[in-house]
């Protein structure tokens, strides 16, 4: 087995910003470590799921996950600049792995225009920003036309791995009257927010964007409390506002990455002690078979003998890791 066995069963990508930001000097430098393949990828445990958040049983047409009422993932694209290491959906990403033919993203779009229900429509693959600024333009357009869809939240690395493709046409790609523009930006390490991506940040707020944050709690990445208190502190700081901080997924040949929901919990906690309600990220884990992100707090999580029960938002309980994984 070699590295070349983990790049023919996972993608891999890494951009120029993100070369220039890796420490060769540091052989546990939590830039490399999120985006340079790893032989630990090939150590699969019995608890990991091809599907871990059970996305392919919410899907009415291709490219839709309608799992909550009111609002459905739109997984226009396949690919992205950068495969993390750690991705929940590495075994759907790739080059080749394709996005939505016309005709299916036609097809997406009429199921959206026919439920009335949906108030947000949440642009994820992975990567959207990946979509020329044409395509995004179409994409906004066709969703404030329905009326009915009033928020258009785009799930993106883009502004930190690849902050030249932020342009000020793509940013304006998401303003149209009727709908309000949300980012979501995905970044794990408080050196991840360099000047560049600082600046395309800028562009998006400048063309009328709200931004929030998802961060992924990852092992030798960002798992002390200096780590994420600087991070969450430079999303504020560039307008920002915290919004997930996910525990990691239960996805295939990930477990170096794994923290404990112990260990995620103290964090959270002293996090909350030291720094400002602004700061503050929301710690979830989304459940496997489909039942949606729980928040971690003390109320929805029991510790049992082999792992922990955890509480969705409907009540219902489930063993986690599940006892028997699809
Ligand atoms: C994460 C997710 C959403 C968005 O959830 P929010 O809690 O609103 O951010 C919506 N649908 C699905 C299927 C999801 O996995
Ligand atoms: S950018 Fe998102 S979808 Fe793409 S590899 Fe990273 S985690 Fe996966």
């Amino acid at each position: 087995m070699t590295i070349q066995d983990v790049a023919k069963k996972y993608a891999v990508a890494v951009s120029p910003t993100i070369r220039a930001l890796i420490d060769a000097n540091d052989p546990a430098d939590p830039i490399a470590r999120q985006f340079l393949p790893d032989m630990a990828e090939l150590t699969v445990m019995p608890e990991e799921l091809r599907d871990p958040i059970a996305d392919e049983a919410h899907a009415p047409v291709k490219g839709i996950v309608h799992r909550h009422a009111d609002r459905v993932l739109l997984k226009a694209v396949n690919a992205c600049p950068v495969y993390c290491r750690f991705c929940f959906r590495r075994e759907m990403v790739g080059p080749g792995k394709g996005g939505l033919a016309a005709s299916e993203l036609a097809e997406a779009l009429a199921y959206i225009r026919g439920h009335t229900e949906i108030w947000e429509v949440i642009l994820t693959g992975g990567d959207p920003f990946i979509l020329s600024p044409r395509r995004m333009r179409q994409i906004t357009d066709a969703l404030a036309e329905t009326g009915h869809v009033k928020i258009v939240r785009w799930h993106s690395r883009v502004p930190v791995v690849e902050p030249e493709r932020v342009t000020e046409e793509l940013a304006s790609s998401l303003i149209a009257p009727g709908v309000t523009a949300w980012v979501a930006i995905h970044a794990n390490h408080p050196r991840e927010l360099s000047g560049n991506a600082r600046a395309a940040i800028a562009r998006l707020a400048k063309a009328g964007v709200n931004l929030v944050s998802q961060t992924v709690l990852l092992k030798g990445v960002n798992d002390d409390v200096e780590t994420l208190a600087s991070l969450m502190r430079a999303f504020v700081e560039a307008g920002i506002k915290p919004y997930y901080l996910h525990h990691p997924d239960l996805a295939r040949g990930t477990s170096h990455f794994r923290v404990s929901i112990e260990d995620g919990l103290a964090l959270t906690r002293a996090l909350r002690a030291n720094i400002s309600g602004l700061a503050q990220p929301l710690y979830v884990l989304d459940l496997p078979g489909g039942f949606g992100k729980v928040p971690l707090e003390s109320q929805n999580v029991v510790k049992t003998e082999r792992g922990h029960r955890i509480r969705d938002f409907a009540g219902g309980w489930h063993d986690y890791p599940p006892l028997h994984p699809v």
